[in-house]
This record gives C-alpha cells, sequence and structure tokens, in this order.
C-alpha cells in the first residue's frame, strides 16, 4: 500500500468545479492583487477567528512581520520565541530589526514553557510570539498574564492552528495579532502562497492594511513606507471556496488522530502527541516521539509510508541564528523534540485502511 505524506490532489479533485468557477470570476474581473476577492474572504475569514480584522497578505511569513511592525517594534527590541518552530517566527523577528530570544518548550505539548518566559524578559523586551505548533493550542493564559504584567505585546504564531481552539477561543484571536500562513499544505491552503494576519485593534489593522500596500490608503498617496506584501486575488477567491470546508477537514484530521493513537497506544517505544486539556488540537502535522527514529522512517519508506521530520534543527541550532551563540543544550526540550520527532502522514483525505496499514507498521518494526 502507498501511503504519501501529503496529498494535496485529493483534495483538489473532491472541489475542482468550485475552485474553477471562483478563479474564472477573478479572471473575469481581472482583480489580480489584492481586491474585492481578497475582501470578501478577509470578511469571512475575520469571521471565522471571531475577531474583528483580517488582512490578507502574501504569505505567513509577511504576516509575522508586518504583526510586528504594526504594532512598533523597532531595532535593538527583543522578541521571545521558540526554538522549535518553522523558521520564519525568528526571520519575521530579525526582519523588523529585533532579535529572537529563545525560551524552551514544554514536553506535554510541544509548545512554550510559560514558566521560563520571566528570567528571558529584559528591559529591551517588547514581544512575545508563541506558537501553536502542529495545530496544539499554547497555554495561552499564563503567557497573557505576563505579557499584561510587563507591557508587552502577544503575536499568536497560528501558522499550523486554523480552526484550533484554546479553552473555547480560536487560535490567533487572543493576543494583539494572530497570524496564519496558506501555504498549500496548511489546513487552510491556498493554490500558491498567502497568508493573514487577524486582530481586533483597529490602529493596527491599518497600519497593517497601509504597509502591505506600499503605505498608501490612497493609491499614489503615500503616508509612510511600507511594501508589497498583498494577497492575489486568486488566492482569496480559492481561500473563500476553502474556508466553507474547514471545519470538516480539521474534524476528519481529528478522527484519524484518534485512529493513529487507538493502534499505536499499546506500542510503548511509541510517544504519542496529546490534546492538552484546555485544547482543540487541529493536528496540522501528527507527530510522534520515538527514540530510533531515523531507522523507523527508512523501515516505513521501504513499506510505502512516507513520513517527514518537523523540524530536524532547532532554530537556535541553525547556521543562519549562529551569531546568537545558543550552542547545543541551550534548550534540551527543545532539542529532544528535534531528535525523537516524526510526522506521520496527515490530512483529511487519508483513508482509515491507510491509516491501519502505516500504524501496523509502526508495530511491526517495534515487535
Ligand atoms: C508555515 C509557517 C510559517 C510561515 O508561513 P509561510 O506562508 O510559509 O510564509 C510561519 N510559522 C509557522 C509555525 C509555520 O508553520
Amino acid at each position: 500500500m502507498n501511503v504519501p505524506f501529503l496529498d494535496l490532489k485529493g483534495q483538489y479533485k473532491a472541489i475542482k468545479d468550485e475552485v474553477h468557477a471562483a478563479m474564472d470570476e477573478v479572471m473575469e474581473n481581472t482583480a489580480f492583487a489584492g481586491g474585492p476577492f481578497v475582501a470578501k474572504f478577509e470578511q469571512e475569514f475575520a469571521k471565522f477567528c471571531d475577531s474583528k480584522h483580517a488582512i490578507g497578505v502574501g504569505n505567513g511569513t509577511d504576516a509575522l512581520w508586518l504583526s510586528l511592525i504594526a504594532l512598533g517594534i523597532k531595532p535593538g527590541d527583543e522578541v521571545i520565541t521558540v526554538p522549535n518552530t518553522f523558521i520564519a517566527t525568528a526571520e519575521a523577528i530579525s526582519f523588523a530589526g529585533a532579535k529572537p530570544v529563545f525560551v524552551d518548550v514544554m514536553e506535554e505539548t510541544n509548545n512554550m514553557n510559560p514558566a521560563l518566559i520571566e528570567a528571558a524578559i529584559t528591559k529591551k523586551t517588547k514581544a512575545i510570539i508563541p506558537v501553536h505548533l502542529f495545530g496544539q493550542p499554547v497555554d495561552l493564559d499564563p503567557i497573557m498574564a505576563i505579557a499584561k504584567k510587563h507591557g508587552l505585546f502577544v503575536i499568536e504564531d497560528a501558522c499550523q492552528a486554523h480552526g484550533a481552539e484554546y479553552k473555547g477561543k480560536k487560535a490567533g484571536s487572543m493576543g494583539n495579532a494572530g497570524c496564519f500562513s496558506f501555504y498549500p499544505g496548511k489546513n487552510l491552503g491556498a493554490y500558491g502562497e498567502a497568508g493573514a494576519v487577524v486582530t481586533n485593534d483597529d490602529e493596527a489593522a491599518s497600519q497593517m492594511r497601509m504597509f502591505r500596500d506600499h503605505g498608501q490608503a490612497k493609491k499614489y498617496y503615500h503616508g509612510m513606507i511600507g511594501w508589497n506584501a498583498r494577497m492575489d486575488g486568486i488566492q482569496g477567491a480559492v481561500l473563500h471556496v476553502k474556508l466553507k470546508y474547514l471545519q470538516g477537514w480539521n474534524d476528519a484530521r481529528r478522527k484519524h488522530a484518534q485512529e493513529y493513537s487507538a493502534i499505536l497506544s499499546s506500542v510503548k517505544d511509541v510517544i504519542l502527541p496529546r490534546q492538552a486539556e484546555y485544547a482543540k488540537h487541529v493536528y496540522h502535522i501528527f507527530a510522534i516521539r520515538v527514540k530510533n527514529r531515523d531507522e523507523l522512517m527508512a523501515h516505513l519508506g521501504t513499506k510505502g509510508v512516507a513520513c517527514g521530520i518537523h523540524y530536524p534543527v532547532p532554530v537556535h541550532l541553525q547556521e543562519a541564528y549562529g551569531f546568537l551563540n545558543c550552542g547545543v543544550g541551550s534548550f534540551p526540550v527543545a532539542e529532544k523534540c528535534a531528535a525523537e520527532y516524526l510526522s506521520l502522514p496527515m490530512y483529511p483525505e487519508l483513508t482509515s485502511e491507510q491509516i491501519n496499514y502505516a500504524a501496523q507498521e509502526i508495530k511491526k518494526f517495534y515487535a
């Protein structure tokens, strides 16, 4: 049996006619850059996230960068985040001119350990970016309390957590800003590059709307030095079609997670991802933890089961961030995650047969 790591084609086939009709409409209207189809999606996505505003941008990295800039993060500032994330979280901080300061994560959730934040705060700290990694919401209440106490902004990196919930609240809706990526493989994926910021802050929203469009509120009248970070009209239209399926797709992922877990819970060499008691996990990634990860991955490869590693090197040990001088051992939990995580195939279109096959092969490997 073949179990690909990702299958974007299956989903495309299921919604092909609807997506093509939406794309045709954009082309008939030649509304290619920003425009009404992006605006329509923004309205729906803001509603979906229980947020006042959604600002469509070029990608998730733009979303993080614009949030930092709109909240006034400047060169010389420090922003606290985690080292076990996709590098974009740190890059956005660097591109705002600030310095990423890492704190380690918790074993149980893979996410920011609130108990470690205060020790990392200095006079230069301006913001905290917790990452809802793999679709599991961060324990946000203690982070919000620390931010309030020290006068810091909180920007949620929700790029892997479309529709996830923390104590019944939508990921992205709780901080000063929430950032989303619609990279094709994400739970809500565009047919190209796209991203969005959600916020309840009117001022920050209008700053980001201007910034993404060369600092103009009116064409060719530039109130600030901005950038081009607009969302394509075609992506707005595709995302508008796909958004109404997101809840169902997330439910399918959650069901798949249960199916994997039911089979693998008896394998003592496998540590399964566990939904935190406060959370609705949306399993963007289903990452198990195992000691002999590379052998297991190779074995599964020979059986037709493709796996991934998210991420093999934590950000503080990436060559790009060598200048921070955080050596091996700086963030032991994040480093252990990087060494042990193995991401199993996870997407709505997976079948029970595929899940059963992949899980049984893991079981056999350890038998
Ligand atoms: C995907 C992702 C990003 C970046 O999004 P792009 O759309 O690829 O720029 C940022 N943070 C996390 C955690 C991500 O998974």
